[in-house]
């Protein structure tokens, strides 16, 4: 196990583990963020961590559905983890205080990466995400190792990337946590996709952002608000 910060939820048993993948899966297709079998979440589990399974929609899985998998790539021979398992892995094995991953082909977030952008900082709650941008990783095919690289470097010091002509990927400390960021990040990016509509055409297309000096002072008001504080 090396390092790993282990979660709090190591005196949790696998079927508990199960039905709470299970729950924030439900909960992403009951808010419209994920639509038949787009998009996959994990959580760190034991020596690996658990995964949803690939190709089956929401209505078709069950607890026993999730796969566990190890850092090797290894998983239960009588199942099938998710396509994206290898950055789920890959973010949980570097990433050593993120203990859940979800990954959303929602409407706003897939909009602007079909269009490669890099979400400014027009509003203070892009903070929540850990930086003063969303960045759009590189397209690669889904599924694969180049994608996870991809996805891995824009998430560098981040909560969430954007990934080009695909979706979107948030980290949590745990589920919960994964799944606030991902509904911000849904949010923000539909607030953007407005900004841009309303200022296409206009002699002064870009919004205005914020400052890096009014960023650090955002950072350090979150240092006591709520869910989000650092
Ligand atoms: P899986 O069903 O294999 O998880 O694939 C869905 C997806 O979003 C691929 O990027
Ligand atoms: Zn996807």
């Amino acid at each position: 196990m090396g390092n790993f910060a282990r979660p709090k939820n190591d005196h949790v048993t696998s079927k508990e583990m199960q039905n709470q993948l299970l729950k924030i899966t439900q909960k992403l297709a009951e808010l419209g963020l994920n639509k038949g079998t787009s998009g996959n979440c994990s959580v760190r589990f034991g020596d690996g961590f658990l995964v949803t399974p690939s190709g089956m929609s929401m209505e078709e899985m069950t607890a026993n559905s999730m796969v566990q998998m190890q850092f090797d790539g290894s998983f239960e021979q009588s199942k099938k983890p998710s396509s994206e398992w290898r950055f789920h892995r890959d973010i949980l094995q570097s990433r050593i205080e993120i203990n859940a991953v979800v990954h959303t082909h929602s409407m706003f977030a897939t909009t602007l990466a079909c269009l490669h952008k890099v979400i400014p900082p027009f509003h203070y709650m892009i903070a929540v995400t850990g930086g003063d941008s969303i960045r759009c990783a590189p397209y690669a095919l889904f599924g694969s190792q180049a994608l996870s690289d991809n996805a891995l470097q824009a998430l560098t010091d981040r909560k969430a990337c954007l990934l080009a002509n695909h979706g979107m990927i948030a980290l949590g400390y745990d589920l919960d946590d994964a799944l606030a960021v991902t509904i911000e990040v849904e949010n923000l990016c539909e607030q953007y996709w407005r900004i841009l509509q309303i200022t296409q055409g206009q002699i002064n297309p870009n919004p205005p952002l914020l400052t890096e000096a009014e960023m650090r002072e955002v950072f350090q008001q979150f240092k006591g608000y709520g869910r989000w504080a650092i």
